[in-house]
């Protein structure tokens, strides 16, 4: 799918009147010099777009309104350069839905200690404007980032950047159309969740299609479109010898590629972002699409299996924060334990949907018999993930809420070589040790779906939960149960009162 979208951050300047026009023309040039050095960072993902000075409650709300309104427009940052008296801020705040970041910098670097006066300090006095602001932040409830610092240094403006990421994973969620083919499995209870409130809540359209309306548009694919594929898949897999042209399975592979062209036609045609497939409700489809799923997912589509739409809306959204970094984000399944000897660790995996994004290598293209699902052999992708520290993140509904898991990681390459595994699959060892990482989740109700990623930290989808105000239970290196017990009981507490009647 196509990543080319303009994304924007927008840099607000707030002052008042009472300077005159000559220091609202230095704070001006200040502040746009401040932008510039936030914007020119490589760590940054979107442009960031200066605007003019705000110096009164109408322009305010006007500049809020049209941030709202402006699809490029992911989030808002805002810095009081001097002292902008908070009031003229509170229709604007309040008007805002589009994630805030609030910058707490001032232009110098260094107090210039020989030579400061009385005008440097009425310029330069971010240190008590910023404090205006953020009480009426604070007063009116508004959720926000606040990064204090100044721009040159590296840290400051990294974590600008994860802001943004976050405000790019949430400006997808908010337009995310999901095709559910099929129901979820039979019987599963954390597959399930409440359609109605996940578009209230997250901004995403799910609606469920028959397999048959997809199995259509698979019978529509032209040879000529399969023969392209087929040579890309060539070009870029290493393919077993017996999908290889002439090989005695080259059919399959062929199957392979109708499936994916036709997925492909039907999420562009009804621009959807993201999908679900389950193995057991596959209509005329010859095979569970496993090569079109994994190759869907490297291009940013979200995905979850069995009918999944939780996980596949969590896929593509941090997929979408993940834009341009290194590493990579998959559907993931926690499948079976190593506890020793030697480091613990958890092997992860699913039945064949597996992003590459996340391979050490280049993949393999192989078949294998699929004992569920009912229907030939399915082509897939098999690797391993590339070792490195990561995330995984899961997403259940408790009825009353969302909430999110999440668990740090490194991953690790496995002991020996999966030789007989006919899947790509992870090995990892959570944070801080496999039976607190295990139990802690357990104790969350956190899904056996996740979505690893190697290119995310835990801070971005601290911002993400943030921005969407949705709850997230985190495990990291300082984690024990009973603290993690109490967090869990707090939030109970918290959630409940803070969804008010
Ligand atoms: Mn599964």
């Amino acid at each position: 799918m196509s990543d080319a979208a303009h994304h924007e951050v927008w840099f607000l300047t707030g002052s008042q009147g009472l300077y005159g026009p000559e220091t609202l023309d230095q704070v001006a040039l200040q502040s746009q010099e401040v932008a510039s050095l936030v914007a020119a960072s490589a760590q940054m993902p979107v442009v960031v777009v200066w605007k003019p000075v705000l110096t009164d409650a109408s322009g305010i709300r006007g500049v809020m309104m049209a941030a709202n309104d402006d699809p490029a427009c992911v989030g808002v940052i805002a810095w009081m350069h001097t002292f902008s008296p908070a009031k003229m801020w509170i229709s604007g705040l309040d008007c805002l839905r589009k994630p805030l970041l609030h910058l707490h910098t001032q232009a110098h670097r260094s107090i210039p200690w020989s030579s400061i006066d009385m005008d440097f300090m009425n310029l330069n006095q971010a240190a008590h404007g910023d404090r205006e602001f953020g009480y009426i932040q604070t007063r009116l409830g508004i959720p926000r980032v606040t990064v204090a610092g100044h721009v040159s240094d590296v840290e400051t403006v990294a974590r600008i950047a994860k802001w943004a990421r976050a405000a790019l994973g949430v400006a997808a969620m908010r337009s995310l159309r999901l095709a559910r083919f099929g129901d979820n499995m039979r019987n599963v209870a954390v597959t399930e969740g409440d359609k109605v409130e996940a578009e209230l809540h997250f901004g995403v359209s799910v609606n469920t299609y028959s397999v048959n309306d997809l199995v259509m548009v698979v019978r529509e694919v032209s040879d000529a479109q399969v023969d392209e594929l087929v040579q890309e898949y060539d070009d870029r897999y290493d393919v077993a010898v017996e999908l290889r042209a002439g090989g005695d399975r080259r059919a399959s592979l062929r199957e392979g590629a109708r499936i994916e062209s036709g997925l492909r036609t039907f999420l562009t045609d009804g621009e959807f972002g993201a999908f679900t497939t389950n193995f057991e409700d596959l209509g005329g489809l010859r095979q569970l699409p496993g090569l079109a799923v994994q190759r869907l997912m490297a291009d940013g589509y979200g995905f979850g299996g069995e009918g999944d739409w939780k996980t596949s809306i969590l896929v593509h959204t941090l997929k979408a924060a993940a834009l341009g970094l290194p590493g990579g984000t998959s559907f993931m399944e926690d499948y079976t334990y190593h506890f020793g000897p030697g480091p613990q660790r958890i092997l992860g995996s699913h039945m064949l949907e597996v992003c590459p994004s996340i391979a050490d290598a280049t993949p393999t293209l192989e078949i294998h018999p699929l004992g569920i699902g009912d229907r030939d052999d399915p082509v897939r992708l098999k690797f391993s993930a590339a070792a490195g520290p990561g995330i995984v993140v899961g997403i259940c509904d408790l009825g009353d809420r969302f909430r999110l898991v999440g668990n740090e990681i490194t991953v690790v390459p496995p002991d020996e070589e999966l030789t007989a595994l006919p899947v790509a699959s992870a090995v990892w060892e959570p944070e801080p040790n496999l039976s607190t990482s295990a139990e802690c989740w357990l104790a969350a109700g956190g899904p056996h779906h996740t979505v690893l990623s190697s290119a995310l930290t835990a801070d971005v989808v601290t911002h993400i939960a943030d921005m969407t105000n949705t709850e997230l239970a985190f495990i990291d290196a300082d984690t024990t149960p009973r603290r993690f017990g109490q967090e869990l009981r707090w939030n109970n507490a918290y959630q409940r009162l803070a969804a008010g009647l």
